[in-house]
Parts: structure tokens; C-alpha cells; sequence
């Protein structure tokens, strides 16, 4: 989420830039990633000064991964009897370094290519028995995982971190780097470009009230734009209420949509199934531009200003969009963590007011999203939408009669009470 991303986004542009040339990186079970590195440590091992030993272990255990041996060097320490080798391979390499006097040797095996540097391990068992065996492994070249956690850095000094038990997704699609991990704290994750999306653990928080703000409010709202959302988590509550005929979800990346549905399948819980949702793949302003349908409500469920959403933050978006709505439609959207991205708030405030009669927004503070509450740009023609009295709010929420885990009428109205820095901001 956040503007301010560009410069580390600039920083970036090289790692996630698609190569040119022949793209040498694997995949395997839909994870794209540079190769296999294994660090191996032997405790009681033997032969731990024998070079003709160590070069001939070496030789073996590239030949048993199937990797190519191009040169073979070791080095023997006089004074300890330690060696320090490697072998150079075609796909890397295999290194080793090694105390004799404790019986300890560090391995170091990386491994490119169709290679699998655990077909290595056997064969150094075998030669150096050592009395105690550890392997670490880890994929290399997954943009922003190091050492089992993923680290999500937004904002210049500041940023979160989630252990990773799994990346069961890792791919550059058409717009951009696509990730879904399994995490032991938040369920599984969806990173777009290096940001959380979305989190299972704390997803609806977001989901329910970018839905039920708007719709409750309106009070006879029957189609639905959703511009993003690809997983399908807006859409899921959207389609809750019964009154709504139509939803049109406008997503971009259909990779977005066919991976979430795998590995998330409990974001969209078969909304995509549902007779009155209509998945279109296109870019939502030129969706704007140039359908004529009608609306009553819009949600732009977007990635932040940057990238492939960067059409959806723009003028000529926001009238196309003031122009599909109804005379009291009412327009919402992400616009960033307001302690961290005053510009972004600032300006979807300026840019809405340009063409709606009433901007305001709604507060959600989702754990998920790093910084404090996510701010909720709101726009209407009609200034009573965003007034509407608790009671009205809450016989509108029994007569829906749907299920919700964050929102309820109370919130509802309390969402639209801003701090006193965003109320400065925008005066
Ligand atoms: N809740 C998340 C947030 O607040 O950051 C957004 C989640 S949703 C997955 C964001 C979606 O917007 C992505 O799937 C992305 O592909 C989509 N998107 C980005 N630019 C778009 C565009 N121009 N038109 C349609 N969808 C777009």
C-alpha cells in the first residue's frame, strides 16, 4: 500500500524486471525460484584432512545431483590439517571447509537447474560417516523471502516481517510478482509486488467493510462494480446481500483470480460461482471508459498507486467512474494507511472532489495492514449516504440478515469519525 513505494519499488525494478534472455530460473509445484541451497553441517565426521578424500567426495556427490563438474580446488591448512575446497560446477557449486581437530565440517551445496542437491547428501554420508548430519535448505532467488520469513518493506525504516512455512506460489505474472505463503500466524498470505494483500486470518476486517459501508448506506443498491479484488474477498460479501442482481468484478490479472481460488479458496467462498457475478479480465479504467452500464455502487479494491492500478488513482478514472453511478451511488476505495501515506489520502480526497459532491472517509484498522488504520476514500452525490443514523443503519443490517465476524451498525457510523491530523490534512 503506498506511493512511497515507488523509490523502493525503483530499487526493486531489477529483481522483478522479467529477464530478456533465456530464463534459466526453475519452477516446481508452481514456484518459480533461482535453486536448491543446502548448508550442511557434520559433526564426527571423518577423513576431515584427506584432500584426495574430499576432492573425490566432491566429484561424487556433483555426479549423484546430475550437476556438471567443471573445476575442482582444495586447500590444506598446514597448520590445522583443515581443508577448504570447492568444487565449480555448471549449475554453481559445492563447497566445503573443515575442523579436524573438532571433527566438524561445514558443506555449502548450491544447485541451479534441473539438478536436486539432496540426490548429494547420500553419497556424503556414505564417505564421510559423520556422527551427526544437519541440512538447512532453502530456495534461492524468492524475491523477498530470507531465512524462512518474508519481510514486507513499505515504508523507508519501518516495514513487518511473517514467518513462512511454505511458498506455495511464486510467480511474475503478466502485471506483476505473485506470491502465496502458508504461514503459521496468518493462515495463508497473497503478496502482489512485495505487499500483503490480503491475510486469512484478518482478511474480513477489510472485506466486510468495504462491502457494508456502502451498501448498507445506499439501502437499495442492486449492481455492483468491484474494480481489483481478484480474490474474490469483497466480492464474497458483497453478493451476501440478497437485494443485490448484478456484480461485474474487473480484475486485471487473471492469475490473481485462478491462484486464489487455489490456495484461498475461503476468500472467495464460491463467489465466482454465484449466477449474479460476472468476472471480467481488463483493466479497470479502460473498463470504465468505455462501458455503458450503470451502478449503484462502486468498490476499488485495488493495489496501491503504483504498477498496473496506477490508471485507477487518476482523473480521468474518477470521472469516468462519477459518471457510471447513480444520482445517490456511492463510490469506495482503498487509499493507503494514512499515518505512513498522508499524500494518498490527500490526494484521492482532491481528485474525488473534483467530480462528487461529498468525500469523506471510513476508517478499518486491519492487523495486516502495517501502520494503523487503512483509510476508505468515500464519494457521493449524495451527502446523505455517508449521515445515515445508527438506527437506520441497523434495521437495514437486520433486514439484510447477514453473517458478519467485524461489522456491525456501531462500527458503521463510528468508521467515519476521523482524527484530528487527517482532518488538518484535508481542511
Ligand atoms: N485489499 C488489497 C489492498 O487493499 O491492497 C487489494 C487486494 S486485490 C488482490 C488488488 C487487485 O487489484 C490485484 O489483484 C491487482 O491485479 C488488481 N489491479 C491492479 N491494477 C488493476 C487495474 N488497472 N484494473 C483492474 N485490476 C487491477
Amino acid at each position: 500500500m503506498g506511493s512511497r513505494l515507488v523509490s523502493n519499488r525503483e530499487a526493486r525494478a531489477d529483481i522483478d524486471r522479467p529477464p530478456a534472455a533465456p530464463d534459466y530460473f526453475v519452477e516446481r509445484d508452481g514456484v518459480r525460484f533461482a535453486g536448491m541451497h543446502l548448508l550442511l553441517d557434520m559433526w564426527g565426521a571423518a577423513h576431515l584432512s584427506n584432500q584426495e578424500v574430499i576432492g573425490e567426495a566432491l566429484a561424487r556427490a556433483a555426479g549423484a545431483a546430475g550437476a556438471d563438474l567443471l573445476q575442482l580446488h582444495l586447500h590444506t591448512f598446514t597448520e590445522s590439517g583443515g581443508i577448504s575446497g570447492v568444487a565449480l560446477l555448471a549449475e554453481s557449486h559445492i563447497s566445503i571447509h573443515t575442523w579436524p581437530e573438532r571433527g566438524f565440517a561445514a558443506v555449502d551445496i548450491f544447485m541451479c537447474g534441473a539438478c536436486d542437491p539432496g540426490d548429494a547428501l547420500p553419497v556424503l554420508k556414505d564417505i564421510f560417516k559423520p556422527r551427526d548430519f544437519r541440512v538447512t535448505e532453502q530456495r534461492r532467488g524468492l524475491s523477498r523471502v530470507t531465512g524462512g520469513w518474508f519481510t514486507e518493506t513499505l515504508y523507508p525504516g519501518y516495514g513487518q516481517s511473517i514467518e513462512i512455512i511454505d511458498t506455495l506460489v511464486q510467480e511474475m505474472t503478466d502485471y506483476q510478482d505473485l506470491a502465496i505463503y502458508q504461514t503459521p500466524a496468518l493462515g495463508r498470505v497473497l503478496v502482489l509486488d512485495g505487499i500483503v494483500q490480503t491475510a486469512e486470518v484478518d482478511e474480513f476486517y477489510y472485506h466486510e467493510m468495504i462491502a457494508h459501508l456502502p451498501i448498507l448506506a445506499h439501502g437499495d443498491a442492486r449492481r455492483v462494480l468491484i474494480i481489483g479484488g481478484g480474490d474474490g474477498g469483497t466480492l464474497r460479501e458483497v453478493l451476501k446481500h440478497p437485494r443485490i442482481e448484478h456484480v461485474s468484478l474487473v480484475e486485471i490479472d487473471s492469475r490473481v483470480v485462478e491462484l486464489s481460488r487455489r490456495h484461498l479458496p475461503g476468500l472467495s467462498a464460491g463467489a465466482f460461482e454465484d449466477p449474479r457475478a460476472r468476472l471480467v479480465i481488463a483493466d479497470g479504467a479502460e473498463f470504465v471508459a468505455g462501458t455503458d452500464e450503470r451502478f449503484d455502487v462502486m468498490i476499488i479494491d485495488s493495489t496501491d498507486p503504483v504498477g498496473p492500478s496506477l490508471a485507477l488513482f487518476d482523473d480521468p478514472f474518477y470521472g469516468n467512474c462519477a459518471e457510471l453511478l447513480g444520482e445517490c451511488g456511492i463510490l469506495i476505495r482503498q487509499a493507503g494507511v494514512p499515518f505512513f501515506q498522508k499524500e494518498e489520502y490527500v490526494a484521492a480526497y482532491r481528485k474525488l472532489g473534483r467530480v462528487f459532491a461529498d468525500c469523506a472517509f471510513a476508517l478499518v484498522a486491519v492487523p495486516t495492514y502495517c501502520g494503523g488504520h487503512m483509510a476508505l476514500a468515500w464519494a457521493s452525490n449524495d451527502p446523505e449516504n455517508k449521515q445515515r443514523p445508527a438506527t437506520a443503519i441497523a434495521a437495514r443490517f437486520r433486514a439484510a440478515a447477514i453473517e458478519t465476524r467485524y461489522y456491525n451498525p456501531e462500527i458503521h457510523v463510528s468508521a467515519f469519525a476521523l482524527p484530528a491530523f487527517m482532518k488538518a490534512a484535508l481542511a
